[in-house]
């Protein structure tokens, strides 16, 4: 299977697609980590990326490209995948279909208000990159991951104003994307939240079902 999860900033891309990854065994690509991987280092491209990233803007897609092409390279080919955090621009998107075709799209609906509660109280592994809520997916221990014992942390661009930014960009030059892959009938599976705190486990248990329907799984 090849999908994409799409869905704004804070609509639970990569709280579903690890969990879809520990159930299917599926290889899950998640462009945010390999940029967050890239400011760590001390490089050109890394403090490029990080004054994008800082603000809540886009990665140009000319680097955006490369670095997925790169990780696409690595990955055993014909085993499938969950995209996360890309494509994010129609550039994007056509870059990636002429890499590979896309089976499905899995496509989170989640309002902002939900969203805004949501990521203001996030909290990431330093370790292991697993995502927890302080109000509503709370670690065993506070500020422990229950996974790896790894500290948690809050990410910079998780503060009010880039939030802000990042919903706005999403709505300007993401969610276009959806339209584009609707011309091409690619097939659609769609979670709406409607409730903050409803657990993953029940929403991917909700996208398994459809994954089986559509004899993707
Ligand atoms: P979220 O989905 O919670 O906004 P991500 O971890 O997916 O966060 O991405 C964090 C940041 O990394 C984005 O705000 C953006 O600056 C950059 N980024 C990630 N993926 C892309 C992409 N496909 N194109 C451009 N920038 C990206
Ligand atoms: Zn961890």
């Amino acid at each position: 299977m090849r999908a994409i999860i799409f869905g704004a900033p804070g609509s639970g891309k990569g709280t579903y697609a690890s969990r879809l990854q520990a159930k299917l065994g599926i290889n899950v690509i998640v462009m945010g980590d390999m940029f967050r991987e890239l400011m760590k280092q001390d490089t050109e491209l890394g403090k490029k990326v990080k004054g994008y990233v800082e603000k809540g803007l886009l990665v140009p897609d000319d680097i955006v490209i490369e670095t997925l092409k790169q990780r696409l390279s690595e990955l055993p080919k014909d085993n499938g995948f969950i995209m996360d955090g890309f494509p994010r621009t129609i550039e994007q998107a056509k870059s990636l279909q002429a890499l590979t075709s896309i089976d499905v799209i899995l496509q989170l609906d989640v309002p902002d208000w939900i969203i805004i509660e949501r990521l203001s109280s996030r909290r990431v592994c330093h370790n292991c990159g697993t995502i927890y809520n302080i109000r509503f997916l709370k670690p065993k221990v506070e500020g422990i991951c229950d996974k790896c014992g790894g500290q948690l942390y809050q990410r910079p661009d998780d503060t009010p104003e880039v939030i802000a930014k990042r919903l706005q960009v999403y709505k300007e030059q993401t969610a276009p994307i959806l339209q584009h892959f609707k011309e091409q009938d690619i097939p659609f599976v769609v979670s709406t939240a409607t409730a903050l705190e409803t657990p993953p486990e029940i929403i991917v248990e909700k996208i398994m079902v459809e994954l089986k329907n559509l004899k993707l799984i």
